[in-house]
């Protein structure tokens, strides 16, 4: 049995290509054991993988979680033969009850006699002579593909969707501001999408003794860590530094300064992490401190730049993707932000940066930044080998 990939978007990386297409092959090898697969190789514009016969590994779930895959299918090989072709293609015809149905050939191997219009016609003679079928261009009950290459031809009827988008590692990495609500891992997984490798930091206020919030991050981040081989996870110990902030910003103003010293600890993990850039859930104006002037203030405290992938995305929309990945349920557990600590009713939605800057020339925490980074619990999760 072979496994069919393929990428579309990929194949527009002009020259570049071939380091994408490296990239995803890599990939799809150290997420699959030695033991569920004879090979894996690149063949005209595709990726075929060759799986040992008592492979009993749930590729389809495996491969729907690795960025780049466009779609994929379950095949069977014949040799480059009109004969065979017909022989392997009428035994799936054969499995099978529907009465009307379609061919949908692709020669990528040029040295093949048939073109891809002649093997349609011949191959779909060919099934309604042995069978008793009907082709239906428009609306068939089956959908029979036929793909030629120089490894052999390969037959299958199901394409299942992926993931589409890039490979992982192919764009570099990034640090996600994970918050255990809805979207925070939303926009990491966009990221993915997007070929970067993600790294994870979370502030929690350890003084408030919620142990629960990091229990929530961990499970996140651990359903998060399956599009990538390697997962690191920062856990901040924020509370010192929310108790000072706490005894000389108004609480009118208390979330903005949280955020922004969230963005100055996590420069220092991004430096560290050699990561250019930062993800936040940020969309415009779904809470306070979302407003346009507010994630202004805020932004500005970061020295690199902040990337939020939602931020024009409706609630709806986003709360779909979260189901889709799995972590809708886990963001809807129960937990407290450590950025609603003590904050006003009605927070500030119009800050201004000189306001702020001015209220922050009392804090002295620069301390307290450098104990927060010392202590931080960091996790790893690696992506084992099915
Ligand atoms: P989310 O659903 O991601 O929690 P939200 O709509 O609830 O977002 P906020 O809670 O204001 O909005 O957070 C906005 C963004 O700030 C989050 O998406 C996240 O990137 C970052 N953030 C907030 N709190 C934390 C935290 N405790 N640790 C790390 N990042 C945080
Ligand atoms: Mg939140």
């Amino acid at each position: 049995m072979f496994v069919v990939v393929h990428y579309e978007e990929i194949g527009t990386k002009g020259k570049n290509r071939s380091m994408f297409e490296k990239k995803l092959v890599d990939n799809i090898r150290s997420s699959l054991s030695k033991n569920s697969y004879e090979s894996i190789k690149r063949s005209y514009g595709r990726i075929l993988i060759e799986l040992k016969l008592d492979n009993k590994v749930d590729i389809k779930e495996i491969l729907k979680k690795i960025s780049g895959i466009a779609n994929f299918s379950f095949a069977v090989k014949a040799e480059l033969d009109i004969e065979d072709i017909k022989k392997e293609l009428l035994k799936i015809a054969e499995k099978n009850k529907e009465k009307t149905f379609r061919i949908s050939s692709r020669r990528g191997h040029k040295e093949f006699p048939y073109d891809s219009q002649k093997l349609n016609e011949e191959l779909g003679a060919y099934l309604v002579e042995k069978c008793d079928m009907k082709v239906s261009l428009s609306k068939p009950e089956i959908a029979f593909f036929v793909e030629i290459t120089e490894k052999g031809a390969f037959i299958y009827t199901d394409k299942i969707k992926g993931i589409g988008g890039l490979p992982v590692g192919a764009t570099g990495k990034v640090v996600s501001l994970i918050s255990g609500g809805l979207d925070s891992p939303v926009a990491a997984w966009k990221m993915f999408r997007r070929g970067c490798s993600v790294v994870f930091v979370h502030f929690n206020n350890e003084t408030l003794n919620k142990s629960g919030v990091e229990d929530k991050i961990v499970k996140l981040v651990e359903k998060l860590s399956h599009y990538q081989f390697k997962t690191r996870l920062y856990l901040i110990p924020f509370g010192r530094l929310q108790n000072e902030i706490i005894k000389v910003i108004p609480s009118k103003y208390r979330m903005i300064v949280y955020r922004r010293v969230m963005f100055k600890i996590a420069e220092k993990i991004l430096e560290n992490e050699k990561a250019l850039e930062f993800v936040t859930g940020d969309s415009v104006a779904q809470v306070a401190s979302q407003t346009l002037e507010n994630i202004k203030v805020i932004y500005a405290s970061a020295k690199s730049p902040v990337l939020s992938p939602l931020i024009g995305e409706n609630k709806k929309d986003i709360i779909k993707i979260a189901e889709e990945i799995g972590t809708f349920e886990l963001s809807t557990l129960p937990y407290e932000d450590c950025c609603s600590f003590l904050i006003d009713k009605h927070p500030e939605t119009k800050a201004k940066l000189e306001n702020i800057e001015k209220l922050e020339e009392n804090l002295k925490i620069n301390n307290l930044i450098e104990e927060s980074i010392e202590k931080a619990n960091i996790k790893v999760f690696m992506n084992k080998r099915f």
